[in-house]
């Protein structure tokens, strides 16, 4: 029998703060424990994802998730926001710091959104900008006609050159010229080379144009100085803070003091509702640790792993698109070898050893299907694996590559990365 007290509180809701989730639903409990169980068995080679620290984990399950804090630090909706200040102006000024930008803005709660409120920034429907094409390591947001970005607004989309497979900064500076775009648009999602913000800037001013860098994938490089930063060029620069950043699943936006005031505005109350203060705290630690000369030296690690990764996969008779890699990602051509993209995943997948199929340039299959692999190292490096590992991996993406599918194989292969797996504990 129930007390009147626990009845009580059984009629406000309070019965349940207490309880684990394990009681509460065992069905995502056990899903959590299937992931944490996956990301341990798995050779993360996705290039966008990572492993979190702990720290960071502790602040996105923080009580700051039940928080509403519509507006900026000083200037709240809602009452009850001090603490939520402190945590929003650290993340404020960490990221200038290591950004050395003139204005952060912390709240955006993707990379996604963190570009559309540029856009909403500087762009009126139907102006035009300019951005690399999906197909040859663009984003979705950079005008491809399934997103918002590409129904809003007139979009000329620029390309990598046929033979070295790097940007065309002259078919860029003939585009620009020709249809004089509002905002030019570079940063990629699936480009293994250095990216010339100065170069794009100078295309920029002949065309009266403004730039936005979405620096999304190399954010960690870029921080530690191991890829030339846009923030001295660019009018803005947008990035997610969850792939080689390592923070949590979230976007955030620099931008030159000018812009300051329109920018804030166009985040909130423009594109988003009450900022997410538990994950900008969580950007915030992140910041932090990406503040300190270990995270340097990660991000080090992370570029030699790829050279060394993508230079054993081109040993193993892969085709390397643009012929190598600058920084953590490379793609490799598998359809020369006669392999799709979608085929060789699944393949991986059943070895777990993740990557995602991607389109190459100029690839005469359609998206779904593709001809290529992406191919990242920032989770494997984090994780603690090196150049000797990345040889191994190697040996193994191609023995599952070349087995036609063969089981046997596949789960040899299977039974080796558990064994690289176990050596190297995520947590
Ligand atoms: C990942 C990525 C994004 C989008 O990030 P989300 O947080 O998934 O919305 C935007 N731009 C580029 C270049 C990216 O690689």
């Amino acid at each position: 029998m129930s007390t009147i007290k626990e009845q009580q509180r059984a009629a406000t809701g309070h019965e349940f703060l207490d309880r684990s989730i394990a009681e509460v639903d065992p069905q995502i409990a056990e899903a959590i424990a299937m992931e944490i169980r996956r990301q341990n068995d798995t050779l993360e080679l996705i290039a966008s994802e990572n492993h979190v620290s702990r720290a960071v984990l502790t602040a996105m399950g923080s009580v700051f998730t039940n928080k509403y804090a519509e507006g900026y630090p000083g200037k709240r909706y809602y009452g009850g926001c001090g603490p939520t200040d402190i945590v929003e102006n650290i993340a404020i000024e960490r990221a200038k710091e290591l950004f050395k930008a003139e204005h952060a803005n912390v709240q955006p709660h993707s990379g996604s959104q963190a570009n559309m409120s540029v856009y909403f920034t500087v762009l009126k429907p139907g102006d035009t900008i300019m951005g690399m094409d999906l197909a040859h390591g663009g984003h979705l947001t950079h005008g491809h006609p399934l997103s918002y970005s590409g129904r809003d607004f007139k979009v000329v989309a620029y390309h990598v050159r046929k033979d070295d497979e790097t940007i065309d900064y002259d078919e860029m500076d003939r585009l620009a010229q020709e249809h004089k775009p509002r905002l030019i648009i570079c940063g990629a999602s699936a480009y293994s080379r250095i990216i010339d913000f100065k170069r794009i800037r100078e295309i920029c001013d002949r065309a009266g144009a403004l730039m936005m860098a979405d620096i999304a994938h190399i954010a960690g490089l870029v921080v530690t100085g191991l890829h030339p930063s846009p923030v001295p060029y660019a009018d803005f620069v947008t990035t997610t803070t969850h792939k080689t950043l390592r923070g949590p699943r979230a976007g955030l936006i620099l931008c030159k003091e000018q812009f300051a005031k329109d920018l804030d505005r166009s985040v909130f109350p423009g594109v988003q509702g009450g900022p997410l203060v538990h994950i900008i705290a969580a950007k915030a630690v992140s910041f932090q640790e990406a503040l300190t000369p270990e995270f340097k030296a990660y991000q080090m690690q992370i570029v030699k792993n790829a050279k060394t990764l993508a230079q054993a996969v081109a040993d193993n008779g892969f085709r390397i698109v643009a012929g190598g890699t600058d920084n953590h990602l490379f793609m490799t051509d598998v359809y020369s070898k006669g392999i799709t993209g979608k085929d060789g995943q699944q393949m991986l997948e059943s070895s777990n050893i993740t990557v995602n199929k991607n389109t190459i340039p100029f690839d005469t299959q359609k998206p779904m299907v593709a001809s290529g692999l992406r191919i990242g190292t920032p989770a494997v490096t984090t994780r603690g694996l090196r150049e000797p590992e990345m040889k191994t991996i190697a040996n193994l993406i191609g023995r599952v590559l070349d087995s036609k599918g063969d089981q046997a194989v596949i789960q040899q292969v299977k039974s080796e990365v558990k064994q690289l797996c176990d050596r190297f504990p995520i947590y």
